[in-house]
């Protein structure tokens, strides 16, 4: 059948990856693309197949829990970003593969290392469900690397990254802290769904589970809830038993359309990062701006590890404004003609969110004077972004 063969990530460009990865002839049937297999029954035609299958139930179709060619494409193709990776599982959204990740690694006993600066619905995972199976969480300072010694536990299990933070963008010594975790026994949990394996490869790193919302830039066009979840060696066998236990699987149609975004991701990241870049620049001469929090600029403290760490930045960074009445920032808010105001961002689109960090710090309190926004730069014109933030800026100051 024609079609590239297996194709090695080793031997081709990145690019060429993306383009290329997931279409095996077994899979593809002679399409371009694997097909979407919305399936709940897999059909086994002779008893010696069914034993077969039955036999080794992760090397082909046995149940579609288990995957099918929708599901094992994109795990293929998100594998073969992460050198050293040795599989990656789908999940229903980013935040079942945050639990997945944790659940695969903790036990009743052990204690858990959170950053302070963790996406909010990690750390209710935490606090909640991990503590009432009797697993202990504390949090600790973002900027802390080889520090992070002082705070280890006989019984830390495991030390959960996010580099930079999603919503403050403190960028994490993530080697320094692998480094400490692993010469306790300890496993280093990433959540890398800002800059992606694209931009960071986190398993070169230090990492051992790599999280992904794809939700966000594999999906890429605000259309699909996807997570996942990359592993090392040493983590994969526990990874793959924990989702099957929990039956964690992906939809095949989020799946194909998160294999989909793959193919466009490097266009559309660079896009962004450019974008974003332009825009922070400009907001940082604003004199409604006090502070652009973006790991890009000079300007941020974690600056000098964001270039020796990472190839590019997302769209996503904030902002802190000069003080303002809430009347004023609803002003600023309710005229923008191209940003939309929600939570989730990574789609092509421009989205700002009001955020208030300081509520959520339990370890590091976090200090700030103004509003603070936060801007998830899209593929619109910069001009037009420009004038959409300039005007709200200027509303807000109107009296
Ligand atoms: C959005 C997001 C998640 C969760 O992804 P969902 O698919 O929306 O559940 C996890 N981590 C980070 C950093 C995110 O931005």
């Amino acid at each position: 059948m024609a079609g590239p063969e297996q194709v090695d990530p080793r031997t081709v460009g990145l690019e060429t990856w993306l383009a290329e990865a997931g279409r095996r002839p077994e899979w593809t049937h002679g399409l371009i693309n694997p097909p979407v297999h919305r399936a709940s029954t897999i059909v086994f035609r002779t008893y010696a197949d069914y034993l077969a299958a039955s036999a080794q139930p992760d090397r082909g179709m046995t149940y579609p829990t288990r995957g099918t060619p929708s599901s094992w494409a994109l795990e293929e193709a998100l594998t073969g970003l992460e050198p050293g990776a040795a599989g990656t599982r789908l999940m229903s959204s980013g935040l079942a593969a945050v639990a997945a990740a944790l659940l695969s690694v903790v036990k009743a006993g052990d204690h858990v290392l959170v950053s302070d600066s963790v996406y909010d619905p990690t750390r209710r995972l935490c606090n909640g469900l991990l503590k009432r199976f009797g697993i202990e969480t504390s949090y600790y300072d973002p900027r802390a690397g080889a520090e992070i010694a002082a705070v280890m536990q006989p019984n830390t299990r495991a030390i959960v990254v996010e580099t930079p933070g999603s919503l403050t963008f403190e960028v994490q010594d993530v080697p320094a802290i692998a480094a400490v975790a692993h010469a306790a026994g300890a496993v280093v949990i990433a959540d890398n769904t800002w800059a992606t394996p694209l931009y960071y490869p986190a398993l070169s790193r230090g990492v051992d589970l790599s999280v992904h919302a794809l939700t966000k830039y594999v999906c890429g066009h605000a259309d699909g809830l996807l997570g996942a979840v990359t592993a090392n060696a040493r983590c994969w066998p526990a990874l793959l038993a924990t989702c099957l236990d929990l039956g964690q699987c992906a939809a095949p149609d989020d799946a194909t359309l998160a294999l989909r975004g793959l193919r466009t991701m490097k266009l559309r990241l660079d896009q962004h990062d450019a974008n974003a870049r332009a825009i922070a620049a400009w907001l940082e001469g604003h004199p409604a701006v006090t502070r652009v929090i973006h790991p890009a600029l000079p300007s941020h403290p974690d600056h000098g590890l964001w270039v020796r760490d990472f190839s590019g930045a997302a769209g996503l960074f904030a902002i802190e404004l000069v003080p303002m009445p809430d009347d004023a920032l609803a002003r600023l808010l309710d005229g923008l003609k191209h940003f939309v105001m929600g939570y989730s961002w990574g789609g092509y689109e421009s989205v700002i969110l009001p955020v208030r960090p300081e509520k959520l710090r339990t370890a590091v309190p976090y200090a700030r004077s103004g509003p603070m926004l936060r801007l998830h730069i899209g593929l619109e014109s910069v001009d037009d972004l420009n004038a959409d933030l300039a005007a709200a800026l200027a509303r807000a100051q109107q009296r």
